[in-house]
């Protein structure tokens, strides 16, 4: 439904991050569709996993390194964005900026946004013209959901609220998903459990090295999956041929981002780093183990489905060393993930399928 012909308080959300950043910023964009229409802008990287979201009225691409690059994709951007006109006793347009970047700010200001609201210390804050505080104390998925609360007594509201009242995060794989997913699980047989394995990461330093012992360790129990992108093919070769798995299921060479999702929807578990494919998982419901080196859950962005189970290694003076993770160890150890073995990841498997 185009924007004109919606009704209730306009809305814009601007989330042009990193994919688990899009995923955690659904529970806001569901907040905000109860008052009205939402639009959101996102990179072209993200896009496809807002697919089907009904709480969407109209996605936007906006590929800031690319096509959209410099001030004329910018002001193309803006232009297309363009708030409604305020009309009298309506309730203003308001843009919601989910990244702290001066950019979706000015790109908010340059659509014509009068009420602009995102985080208290953001770089752009001074392009907006209500704050919130960013709580460091909070899951990243409820600080972006308080968005949607910028006045202070609505935020003292929420100060008050038990946090299971934040929507969920939420992805909507459709056919086309659910049957490319039938299409690589095939029509054999296997009794055993269907779990993944998600050894991927964007930042090196996050990835644990030793997915395909664990593999190795969990074949004869489990049927395997392997999720990740065209970039974890290898990754995936090596876990497949080291573990000497029957059945191996290699998503990372066929499956869509939200057809990912749809296949972590039906695994009983995902084994992953602190990366994008926990997130798919919180959005789908699927318990994971995840696996923490540089970085630590107390940063915001642990698992949220039941029964998860994140581990690290706690005693090293020198964790967390970074908010992303180093693309290398500044100490030249890496201790943070090479002395978390196989057997304590196995064990938490365990542990997460005796509670499901
Ligand atoms: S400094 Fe510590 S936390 Fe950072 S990568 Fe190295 S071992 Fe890991």
């Amino acid at each position: 439904m185009p924007l004109a012909a919606a009704t209730g308080t306009h809305q814009l959300v601007v989330q042009t991050s990193f994919l688990g950043d899009t995923v955690l910023t659904t529970p806001l964009i569901t907040e905000l569709a109860k008052r009205g229409p939402v639009n959101v802008v996102v990179t072209p990287a993200s896009a496809p996993l807002l697919a089907r979201n009904p709480d969407i009225n109209e996605l936007f691409v906006y590929d800031k390194r690319g096509a959209d690059g410099g001030l004329r994709g910018f002001r193309r951007l803006a232009q297309q964005l363009r708030a409604p006109e305020p009309r009298e006793g309506a309730a203003p347009a308001v843009a919601y900026l989910a990244q702290r970047s001066v950019r979706s700010g000015a790109l908010a200001l340059a659509a014509g946004y009068t009420e602009r609201v995102g985080f208290e210390g953001s770089a752009g804050q001074t392009l907006y013209s209500k704050r919130v505080p960013y709580r460091e104390d909070r899951h990243h998925a409820e600080r972006l959901w308080r968005l949607a609360f910028p006045d202070r007594d609505a935020g003292a509201k929420v100060d008050a609220l038990d946090t299971r009242e934040v929507p969920a995060p939420r992805l909507y794989p459709g056919d086309a998903e659910r049957a490319a997913v039938d299409a690589l699980l095939g029509g054999e047989r296997d009794d055993r459990e269907l779990i993944a394995l998600a050894p991927g990461s964007v930042w090196a330093t996050k990835r644990w090295p030793y997915y395909a012992e664990l593999a190795k360790a969990l074949a004869t129990r489990f049927r395997i999956a392997i999720i990740g992108g065209l970039g974890d093919r290898s990754e995936a070769a090596s876990i497949a041929n080291f573990s000497g798995a029957q059945g191996v299921v290699d998503g990372t060479a066929s499956l869509s981002l939200l057809a990912s999702a749809e296949l972590i929807g039906r695994v009983k578990l995902m084994v992953t780093n602190d990366s994008a494919p926990q997130h798919l998982a919180s959005a789908m419901g699927t318990p994971t183990v995840t696996i923490f080196g540089p970085t630590v859950e107390d940063f915001g962005f642990g698992p949220l489905a039941p029964h998860s189970i994140s581990l690290g290694i706690d005693a090293l003076a020198c964790r967390p060393c970074h908010h992303h993770g180093p693309p290398h160890c500044p100490l030249g150890h890496w201790r943070c993930m090479r002395e978390l073995g196989v057997d304590a990841v196995a064990l938490a498997v365990d542990e997460v399928l005796s509670a499901c």
